[in-house]
């Protein structure tokens, strides 16, 4: 069956002498196709066999087999990340985690906040931002989302003073022991981050602390609930760090 799709090359593997089997992620999820000949100079299909190219992707489907590919044009090149190394480690990050979270949920939210997320890392915005508001979003596909309303040790929601990544959520004065205080702007911006449209995010004036408050949260919180093992973290905080 033929079938028009469109999506991100995630993965490219060799195949074959001249071939590839390519992972593209789309709404309906990954689909794996073999590229034949593409690597061939002459291939048409060469420069759309590429990982991270966006693009639409005709394809022989299989419902049980690798479909194959037929043809592609990309739709957005992503040059301004393509051409940064930092960007590159920021996309890499983003992209192997939500292939753990698609491999968790089906949904087609997930695709769709990921192309945004990359659209808007394109354009010029702040990294660390956009990927953790990805992020703190991916959380309730895992199962494992925040709890931004109530104190999470007695489900108070008065004289709420800092959020603790090991606890999970916020803490008030009462529960509170020797927990780093995180003061108001970062719980609020944490919790804008939460609630913004990705397509949405324009212009971030966010102070530095907070965003380095946020992104240290996360990132605990990450390695502390979702039991995901990120290999292209590491990396990542190498390029930045
Ligand atoms: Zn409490």
């Amino acid at each position: 069956m033929l079938k028009n799709v469109v999506g991100i090359v995630v993965s490219e593997v060799p195949f074959k002498e001249n071939s590839k089997i390519l992972n593209i992620l789309t709404e309906e999820g990954i689909i794996g196709v073999t590229s034949k000949g593409c690597k061939n100079l002459k291939s048409p299909l060469r420069t759309i066999s590429s990982k991270f190219i966006y693009g639409e992707f005709t394809i022989y489907y299989s419902e049980d087999h690798l479909s194959t590919l037929k043809e592609g044009t990309m739709l957005e090149d992503f040059y301004n990340i393509k051409t940064n190394l930092e960007l590159i480690s920021y996309l890499s990050y983003i992209t192997e985690l939500v292939m753990q979270v698609v491999k968790q949920n089906s949904s087609s939210d997930i695709y769709k906040m990921y192309i945004a997320t990359i659209r808007k890392i394109n354009a010029g915005l702040n990294p660390k931002v956009m990927m953790n508001i990805l992020e703190i979003k991916l959380l309730d596909y895992l199962g494992v989302g925040i709890n931004l309303n109530a104190c999470c040790k007695c489900g108070s929601n008065k004289n709420i003073i800092t959020i603790d990544p090991d606890a999970g959520g916020y803490i008030c004065s009462n529960c509170h022991t020797n927990e780093i205080i995180y003061d108001e702007k970062t719980r609020k911006m944490l919790r804008m981050y939460y609630l913004v449209d990705i397509d949405s995010v324009t212009d971030l004036k966010i102070k530095d602390y907070v965003i380095d408050n946020i992104n240290y949260f996360l990132s605990t919180y990450y390695d502390r609930y979702t039991g995901l093992y990120i290999h292209s973290k590491e990396f990542l905080n190498r390029t930045i760090n």
